[in-house]
């Protein structure tokens, strides 16, 4: 039985929220609750906050589980077809440890016009008869300890305007709603070339993150892997197994083809932020393997 057990140890999952942004779960309870769920190896990837900076292991000898250094970078990319920037996430994974003060640059620009950004958001749905105050956000944000889209999403909910944060991000907030603002207009990210070159410079593995939640179709996405294979020089990853993906045989296919065609990495993410969300199922620990063998390559 106990064999078994060590067998089915070979799931990971670089993707996923905290307390510390915008996540529902303690890094405390994530990490248990990733042992217990029997996972192999995993990132806390907070958006421009690195929760855990060194790698920690848990278990035993045989049987044990990865924590390993990771932040989800805010960044924003020109899109030469749309010839405007868009925010684009990428995630920063380090296979031994990271120090927050190399980054303390990028992350201090994020916190700037974030308050303009949400008054701005607030003003639009006012006009929509949906009727969300600064107050009631800022409550979300004590709660919390993040400001953002997901804050006002938590006010749409308990309000009855949406009855989960998918909706609410569909309906009024997310990159796919007709109400959309983007965010560049207020918060002035560091661009992704200079956040990927950081992250390589700091010996991490930049990962492309959920490529078909901007505002891109499959050509302009393309654009953007090519970019940003280029940045990250032979050690870039890509979200192939983003959660939500699965189910989409023709997106699987196309990130399969991105990964393949400009040589990067497959990642694995369940990006999970509520505590009834489960870790990511499609990846396994071989994925993990290549990365470290390649960076190990690289770093020498
Ligand atoms: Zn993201
Ligand atoms: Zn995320």
């Amino acid at each position: 039985m106990k064999d078994k057990k060590k067998n089915e140890r070979k799931q990971i999952d670089f993707h996923m929220h905290s307390l510390l942004s915008d996540g529902q779960n303690s890094v405390e309870e994530l990490v248990q609750l990733a042992y217990e769920n029997n996972m192999r190896a995993i990132a806390i990837t907070d958006h421009n906050h690195i929760s855990i900076c060194e790698k920690r292991i848990i278990g035993n000898e045989s049987d044990f589980l990865e924590i390993l250094p990771a932040c989800e970078f805010s960044t924003s990319y020109w899109v030469p077809e749309q010839e405007e920037n868009i925010e684009v996430h990428v995630i920063g994974l380090w296979l031994e440890s990271v120090d927050p003060n190399d980054f303390e640059d990028i992350f201090s620009v994020c916190k700037l016009g974030k308050l303009e950004y949400i008054q701005e958001i607030l003003k639009i749905l006012d006009g929509l008869n949906v009727h969300v105050s600064l107050d009631e956000v800022l409550e979300e944000q004590r709660k919390t300890g993040h400001l953002g889209r997901h804050q006002i999403c938590d006010v749409l909910i308990r309000k009855g305007y949406a009855d989960n944060v998918d909706q609410a991000m569909d309906r009024f907030v997310g990159n796919w709603s007709p109400y959309y603002l983007n965010p560049l207009r207020f918060i002035k990210y560091k661009k992704l070339d200079e956040v990927v070159q950081k992250i390589r410079a700091t010996h991490g593995i930049p990962i492309l993150c959920h490529c078909y939640g901007y505002s891109l179709d499959e050509n302009e996405i393309e654009t953007l892997v090519k970019t940003f294979a280029k940045t990250s020089d032979g050690v870039g990853g890509i979200e192939v197994f983003y959660e939500n993906y699965l189910d989409d045989p023709s997106r699987m296919h196309f990130l399969k083809k991105m990964a393949y065609r400009y040589r990067l990495f497959y990642s694995v993410a369940s990006d999970r932020h509520c505590v009834d969300q489960h870790f990511a199922t499609g990846g396994d620990y071989a994925y993990y393997l290549k990365m470290k063998e390649a960076l190990a390559k690289n770093n020498k």
